[in-house]
């Protein structure tokens, strides 16, 4: 107990804004996509475009959130049947409301990561999100995390590409007013949010599964 709290407060010392990832770090999502895959046998063919879409979009960098799902609507339809229009309607109408239902129901919360939250809170610092998908503020109410608490809730779409982009991380940094060496970015995956923070010469905690 005592380890833990000398690892938080020298994760947080002298820091004055803390940008939390979402999915992995906030909540635990293993198992997450096979259960996805269980409800969405129906339209596995469109779930496989969405993770291959994602995949190759990695490096995209567009001006704006328009252009950015226009481009992914495209690769989604690439090869198949369906056309961009139909590969959005099923993206707002029934993967992610199915993502924000499974993570309420089924992810927990990580503990290691809301107790630095909560820390946060007690230290009055600036929080944030900044997730790789949508839905940001519906996926915390699912999480029964109160998303007024964050100065910023953003997906890196929203910016126009998906993490590690240097510039969205810098854009975000921006949003908050925030300085390199006073912020400290906390995720999952060392080689998105752990970019993300080394793209903008600011600290970061991995939250280990
Ligand atoms: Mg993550």
């Amino acid at each position: 107990m005592r380890d833990e709290k000398s690892e938080l407060n020298a994760a947080l010392h002298g820091v004055r804004t803390v940008v939390f990832d979402l999915d992995g770090t906030l909540y635990d999502k293993r198992g997450l996509a096979a259960r996805m895959v269980g409800r969405l046998w129906w339209c596995l063919p469109l779930l496989a475009s969405e993770r291959l879409a994602r995949r190759n979009m990695h490096y995209a960098d567009c001006a704006s959130e328009e252009e950015f799902f226009e481009l992914f609507f495209r690769t989604m339809s690439r090869g198949h049947l369906w056309g961009p229009r139909i590969a959005q309607q099923w993206y707002q109408h029934v993967y992610l409301p199915t993502m924000v239902n499974l993570i309420g129901k089924t992810c927990p919360r990580r503990e290691q990561a809301i107790e630095l939250l909560d820390e946060c809170r007690r230290r009055g610092l600036t929080t944030a999100v900044y997730s790789d998908y949508g839905c940001v503020e519906d996926k915390l109410q699912a999480l029964g995390i109160d998303w007024k608490q964050f100065a910023l809730r953003i997906s890196a779409p929203e910016l126009g590409a998906l993490k590690p982009s240097a510039r969205c991380a810098q854009q975000v940094m921006e949003l908050l007013g925030a300085k390199p060496e006073t912020t400290l970015f906390v995720g999952d995956r060392e080689e998105k949010d752990g970019a993300s923070a080394r793209a903008v010469k600011a600290r970061f905690l991995l939250i280990k599964n």
